[in-house]
């Protein structure tokens, strides 16, 4: 039953800790206005809106459409915003900005396909899970031309081009959301309209080409997204000073490992290849079809709904083409993905009691020879054998069942993501042909990352992840919070302080040295009889003091991330981050007659030399290189440089269900993901502070001749309070800093009209 008594109705926002609505809620107004409506939380936890019938003490009785009356505690109730400000685009327009007024407000405009709403800075995204009319050329020329003015990708895409031209600074378009959400399909869209404004060179389709082979190689099915990117992103767009696409080029950021689940699927291009492949090809490699190799079978899930593998191939193949990948080299590539589907075909036999192993030459091992091109006997000596060096000789020792299957799979994953790095050098180099002039030259960059926080189990793959999350949200933190607060009181203006989320301690904890997250996991990856368990062991012996760090039973642990408390499970922490590929390997490699192993073990031989090297000559076969963990940390800090010194552009992408359905609108999801990224105190902030402001010396300058007196003769600060004077510019709507005017939201609206009237 939904009648809801005080008791129950206690359980409501009031008493419950709620971070935010505590924050903003602007509920002491409420009984002195006396609203007629009101928000209330019903037992299942969304939010309906009523008519409050009476008031008796602490409790209201509230009246529904259906006809329905309930009583709620009084307090409980939160003040509901006029009709007349259903749907704004604007979060900062509403009078109440508490959650369920927000809720409502985007959920009125999703139901009617208006999918984008401003809050404050940030442009939200709500996944229509459809196709919307949104899109194409009226729509690009409408924002281009200022016609159109409802928020939008294009919007921001616009405001980022005119910045970087107006400003000379280079931009950055960040978005984020959870997988699903949809940062795929808006970076897509951001694209097209950049590719709109600066085409004419081609290089922008040659852009836009490169998505179907980065998601083929880079993303894959998992089961709460049909295409969910396992990589970060950063794809920079060069503009010459004519404001003309003249280049490009794309960092990945991955950590490496995939495993999959049931319902999960591996790399979209495999499935693509053994479907798509002419007979040709297929030939060519031996393939087999998907359900023949082992590494696809393990999840039972060969395709996704709606979608077809094989003219997604061929869309793949043309691809290359437009970046300019060769014939040649496309076989190659081909060839790679099908060395890697047959060495996990590879199998074993046991030819002694200690459990050592022999590879079986069959199908799988002849196939994986003949592709790689190399002799079986190398190959079944690399996977069976290892040499160490002892003393001053070299031992070859036999390999047991699991040491094999590990080399094996450490082999497969190195070969795929040596192809994937290879991949994105050409496509980068085809990328610059078009690059004329790089001095000079201002760039736009585009940039997502997965947003996975939350996940029921999660591994190491979610701890790079989640870090590299907690990074990005520092920087909308310190951009839209610490900086606005920091120019108001270095500018000595009256400002309450407002409050904001710091997850700085979060970041100590991965990042300290050398008691952090991060740098326990490498000393314990390079001890020889360092497991998962001592090293789940050792992060409670040394992080149990930390506030954000919580050591769990067995092998587990929690962190307390911005968005809430994650759980991980340290099982398989250790080999993820280890990532050890033996010399042996790498030494076949680069034994093989085609191009690209040889090239791959180039690179793996010179990064190894690089980071490890002596260490590597002095203590024997065994190859050591940069864990995985530094490795993304390095590539994190990299890219969160480049993004220092851009003006950011932040779309926050939501996802409303997690069945992908359109039509459907899950309050208690949506809520969570606004509370996650922090959409809702940056309204509160941009709405209580000064966004608008200009220096004194501007200002003068700007409206100083629509003075009616004479004030040539005085300094800017002065004519600057004359001109609010003489305008009658409400004391509390702006702020007199020692070098800048702070104005409320509207207040140059006002002037620029006189202005442009005089003019
Ligand atoms: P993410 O990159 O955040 O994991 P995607 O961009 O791949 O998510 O979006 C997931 C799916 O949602 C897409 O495959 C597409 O079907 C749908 N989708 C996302 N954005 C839109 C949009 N603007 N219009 C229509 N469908 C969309």
């Amino acid at each position: 039953e939904e009648l809801v008594d005080s008791a129950a109705s206690s359980r409501l926002p009031v008493t419950s800790p709620s971070r935010i609505e505590s924050r903003w809620g602007d509920t002491s107004s409420y009984g002195a206005k006396k609203k007629l409506q009101a928000w209330c939380q019903l037992s299942n936890g969304d939010w309906a809106l009523g008519k409050v019938e009476s008031t008796t003490g602490t409790e209201s009785v509230l009246s529904f459409p259906e006809g329905k009356v309930l009583k709620f505690n009084t307090e409980s109730l939160l003040p509901a915003n006029p009709d007349i400000l259903d749907g704004v685009d604007d979060l900062m327009q509403l009078s109440y900005l508490n959650e369920p007024s927000v809720l409502f407000n985007l959920q009125y405009r999703y139901s009617r396909d208006m999918i984008y709403t401003k809050a404050g800075p940030v442009l939200v995204a709500i996944n229509p899970f459809k196709e919307v009319l949104l899109y194409g050329k009226d729509y690009i020329e409408g924002y281009r031309r200022k016609s159109m003015d409802s928020p939008h990708v294009y919007a921001i895409a616009d405001t980022a081009i005119r910045e970087m031209i107006r400003d000379e600074v280079n931009q950055s378009i960040i978005i984020s959301g959870e997988s699903g959400a949809g940062k795929t399909e808006t970076a897509k869209i951001a694209m097209q309209y950049l590719a709109a404004l600066g085409g004419g060179s081609g290089i922008e389709y040659e852009i836009l080409e490169t998505n179907p082979i980065l998601e083929a190689f880079g993303n894959a099915k998992t089961s709460r997204n049909d295409n969910s990117s396992r990589f970060g992103k950063l794809i920079e767009i060069h503009f010459s000073s004519t404001g003309k696409i003249s280049g490009a080029s794309i960092q990945t950021c991955k950590s490496r490992v995939v495993q999959c689940a049931v319902g999960e699927r591996s790399y979209h291009i495999f499935y693509q290849l053994c479907a798509g492949a002419p007979s040709s090809l297929r030939e060519k490699l031996n393939l087999k079809k998907a359900v023949d190799y082992k590494y696809l079978k393990q999840s039972n899930c060969f395709s996704i709904a709606g979608v077809d593998d094989a003219e997604r191939f061929r869309a793949v193949m043309e691809a290359m083409n437009v970046v300019h990948i060769s014939n040649e080299d496309q076989d190659n590539v081909f060839k790679m993905l099908a060395a890697v589907l047959w060495l996990g075909n590879i199998s074993f036999t046991v030819i002694d009691n200690e459990n050592h192993v022999e590879v079986v030459a069959d199908e799988g091992a002849h196939s994986v020879a003949k592709l790689i091109g190399c002799d079986i006997s190398d190959l079944k000596l690399a996977l069976a054998t290892r040499k160490m060096k002892v003393g001053k000789d070299i031992i070859v020792q036999k390999l047991t069942l699991s040491q094999a299957i590990d080399t094996r799979d450490a082999l497969a994953k190195s070969i795929y993501a040596s192809l994937f790095e290879w991949l994105v050098d050409q496509i980068n180099k085809s990328l610059e042909v078009g690059k004329l002039n790089a001095t000079g030259d201002q760039s736009v960059f585009l940039i997502f990352m997965a947003l996975n926080l939350l996940m029921y189990k999660n591994s190491f793959e979610q701890f790079c992840i989640n870090y590299a999350n907690e990074r990005l949200q520092q920087h909308f933190n310190r951009h839209l919070f610490k900086l606005e607060q920091e120019e108001y009181i270095q500018d000595g203006i009256d400002w309450a302080k407002v409050e904001f989320e710091d997850n700085q301690d979060c970041l100590n904890l991965f990042e300290k040295k050398p008691l952090g997250l991060l740098s326990l996991l490498d000393e314990e990856s390079t001890f020889p009889n360092g497991t998962d368990l001592t090293f789940a062991n050792k992060l409670k012996q040394h992080l149990n003091s930390n506030p954000c760090f919580r050591g769990d039973r067995g092998k587990a642990f929690s962190i307390s991330h911005y968005a809430g408390e994650v759980v991980y499970d340290t099982t398989g922490f250790l080999e993820k981050n280890r990532d050890l590929l033996h010399m042996d390997s790498i030494q076949l490699l680069a034994s093989c007659n085609c191009s690209l192993p040889q090239m791959f073990a180039c690179k793996m031989l010179v990064h190894t030399e690089n980071t490890m090297g002596n260490q590597y000559r002095s203590s024997g076969a065994d190859s050591q290189k940069l864990s995985v963990a530094t490795k993304f940390k390095g590539q994190l800090f990299q890219l969160m440089q480049r993004l220092e010194n851009t003006t950011p552009h932040f779309i926050r992408c939501i996802k409303p269900n997690n069945s992908q359905l359109p039509a459907t609108y899950e309050q208690g999801l949506v809520l969570q993901q606004l509370r996650c990224c922090g959409v809702l105190e940056v309204v509160r902030i941009s709405r209580s502070g000064f966004p608008t402001r200009m220096s004194h010396q501007k200002f003068a300058k700007r409206y100083g001749f629509l003075l009616l007196e004479n004030v040539a003769a005085q300094d800017p600060l002065s004519v600057s309070v004359a001109i609010l004077h003489q305008f009658n510019i409400l004391p509390e709507m702006y702020q007199v800093g020692y070098t800048k005017l702070f104005f409320r939201t509207g207040q140059i609206g006002a002037l620029e009209d006189t202005r442009n009237r005089t003019l």
